[in-house]
Formats: C-alpha cells, sequence, structure tokens
C-alpha cells in the first residue's frame, strides 16, 4: 500500500484559493455513485458554512436509493440553458470523484471551457487535465476521505449532515468497509461520525434497504444469467434494455449488483453488462491480485483495481458483449488463472 497522502500535501495550495472565491460549482462523474453525491453534500455544506454560494450540478440525475442525501433538493441535473451560464461564471469548480473530464459526459464541455479554476478531489488511479489543481490520493478508499482531511485542515465544523453524507462515501465505496482499501483512517474517520450521530444501521437501510419488488425482479434474471468462465474465476451476467423495461426499473437501480458474480466460491473477477440507450456499459470488479483497471484502460476506462467501468457509446450491445466478455476471459487465463 502506498504511503497515505498528507493534507498537507493534497491541500496547501488550494486552501488560499478556495478562501478567496465566492461561487462555486461542484460536479461528479456521470451516473454518481453513494462517494460522487456524499462528497459533493459534504463539501457544499461545509462551503455553505464559510457564506460561499454554492450550485450542486451533476450530469445525471441522483439514483433514488441516494434520495435521502437530496432532502433539501441541493442537488441539480444538468440543463444547458439553465446551467451554463452559472458553470461559466463560478470562481471555483470543484470536480469530485473523477479526474477525467470524459466521464463528466454530457458537462464536459461547459465545465472545460468554463473560466472558473477547476479543483479536482479524488481517489481514481488514471487522470488528466481536468483541473488546475489535482487533489488526488489513489490509495483512498472514497473520495469522502478527503473531503473528510480537507474540512478538518481548512479548520472547519463538522455536523451530522455532513457526517451522513461522507459516511454514505465511506460506506458505498468500502462496500461496507469490507474492500482493502479501508485503511486504519477510515475507520477512525468513520468513528467522527458517530460522534456526531450518524447511526450506522440508519444509513446503511437508506442506501441499502430501500428496494422494490421491482428492483429485485431485475436482480432474479441477473441471477438466473451468471455464466461461468475461466474454470470458474470469471463470473459474468448481463441485462438488456428489454430487462429493463419489462420489470419497470432503471439503470441505476442495478447498483451493487455485480457483487453476486463475486459471491461464487473460486470468483476472482466478475463482471456486470448492461445495455444503455445507444451501447453497452461494463462494471468490472476482483479480488485480490486481478487488476481490471489495467483491462478497463485499454479501452478508456478506468477505476480502481478492484472496481472499474467501462462503457461503449453507439456500438451493438450482442457483439460488443460477446467480444469483450471473449477478451476478459483470454485477459483472465492469462494473467491469472494459473496463479490462483
Ligand atoms: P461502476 O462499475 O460501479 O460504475 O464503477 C466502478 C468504478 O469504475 C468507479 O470508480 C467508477 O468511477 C469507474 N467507472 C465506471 N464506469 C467508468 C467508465 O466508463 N470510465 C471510467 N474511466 N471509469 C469508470
Ligand atoms: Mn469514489
Amino acid at each position: 500500500m502506498s504511503k497515505a497522502k498528507t493534507a498537507d500535501q493534497l491541500f496547501k495550495k488550494i486552501v488560499p484559493v478556495v478562501k478567496k472565491a465566492k461561487t462555486f460549482v461542484l460536479t461528479t462523474h456521470v451516473n454518481p455513485d453513494g462517494d460522487g453525491l456524499g462528497s459533493e453534500i459534504g463539501m457544499a455544506t461545509f462551503l455553505k458554512s464559510l457564506k460561499k454560494k454554492v450550485r450542486i450540478i451533476n450530469t445525471s440525475p441522483t439514483p433514488r436509493q441516494f434520495g435521502y442525501l437530496n432532502a433539501q433538493n441541493e442537488i441539480e441535473t444538468y440543463d444547458a440553458a439553465k446551467h451554463d451560464k452559472i458553470i461559466a461564471e463560478a470562481d471555483i469548480i470543484f470536480i469530485l470523484d473523477i479526474s477525467v473530464s470524459k466521464r463528466l459526459d454530457r458537462m464536459q464541455e461547459a465545465v472545460m471551457k468554463s473560466a472558473a479554476i477547476r479543483i479536482c478531489i479524488d481517489h481514481h488511479l488514471d487522470n488528466d487535465e481536468c483541473a488546475k489543481y489535482l487533489c488526488i490520493d489513489a490509495g483512498a478508499p472514497a473520495t469522502a476521505e478527503l473531503i473528510f482531511m480537507f474540512i478538518k485542515y481548512m479548520k472547519g465544523k463538522l455536523n451530522y449532515k455532513i457526517a451522513q453524507a461522507l459516511y454514505t462515501s465511506l460506506l458505498t465505496d468500502t462496500g461496507g468497509f469490507r474492500f482493502n482499501s479501508t485503511r486504519p483512517s477510515t475507520h477512525a474517520i468513520a468513528g467522527e461520525f458517530l460522534k456526531l450521530g450518524v447511526k450506522p444501521n440508519d444509513i446503511y437501510s437508506e442506501a441499502f434497504e430501500k428496494g422494490s419488488p421491482a428492483v429485485l425482479k431485475l436482480l432474479g434474471r441477473l441471477l438466473e444469467r451468471i455464466k461461468s468462465e475461466c474454470g470458474g474465476g470469471f463470473n459474468w451476467a448481463y441485462l438488456t434494455t428489454k430487462d429493463f423495461s419489462d420489470t419497470d426499473t432503471l439503470r441505476s437501480d442495478t447498483d451493487g449488483f455485480v457483487d453476486y458474480t463475486l459471491k461464487l466460491d473460486n470468483s476472482m473477477m466478475g463482471v456486470l453488462a448492461y445495455q444503455t440507450e445507444d451501447g453497452i456499459k461494463f462494471s468490472l470488479r476482483s479480488k485480490g491480485d486481478v487488476n481490471v483497471q489495467a483491462f478497463a484502460k485499454t479501452y478508456g476506462g478506468g477505476g480502481h483495481k478492484n472496481a472499474s467501468g467501462l462503457t461503449f457509446k453507439n456500438v451493438p450491445f450482442d457483439e460488443t458483449l460477446k467480444k469483450i466478455i471473449g477478451e476478459l476471459a483470454d485477459y483472465y487465463n492469462k494473467s491469472y488463472a494459473k496463479k490462483k
């Protein structure tokens, strides 16, 4: 494990910039997850306590399971007509939980051509020149851990709302504190949030136990379809547009589904593919040394060693699914099958 970056290393340069600025836009990646959303709410709440003007604007709507983070309707979904002026004129744009501008999707152009100072706070392995300041610790299990460090470094005051949001981020991005990315500081920070009134089961329940029969039906289709390759080392499943329409569910309802592909004994690599409007999205997961980020990167995707994603636009679903699954099986066989 690489040495954790200190707050001084990460944030020294941005403190005077943040102090001086008055208007902020916060954003995160397309299809936001608990970490992106929690980091936004945590940071926005802190900045508002400094009397800053803050807007949270995302490419995608907030998935329903994270609606509790947005009880005050602070998170807006990008609409060029409504938001381009705000994005263009902001003093600072915080890009959270991503560091490649492509992942801003519909918002990429507006964010990248804005005169604002862009600051990226993130924990992903891959990054490009999407911001003037890149505050990145790829060893952090969640962006929220860095947001916590930033607030402390700014001598800010935490409250329940910040704790609830950032705890959600830690919980979701560490898979319930079970991934090896979880480090001593992660538990220590979670402990701080408990002292502020966070009840672990309340947050777990909000994030993971608000499903519906429709979502379970969708999961059922996935479970029936899990296929094993590579002697059981690689397991995968797919969902089509028809699956979503038959069950009346959304793409964002698949959050966590890919984990089932790793629940099988000896499964070291798992994949969920789902059909999108114009292509296909792959969620890749792995255990131990199996590096799915290295595979994702060859197609312009990315993420972390054990959790990555890959999106193809304007491609046929069936052919691309077959091709990528075949390549993943080869990749696994070549690199890892014998090491099991
Ligand atoms: P998920 O599979 O849950 O969507 O994402 C797993 C990880 O991969 C997350 O860290 C996410 O940010 C990243 N990721 C997901 N999809 C993509 C993608 O299309 N491109 C890149 N570069 N990263 C992705
Ligand atoms: Mn994250």
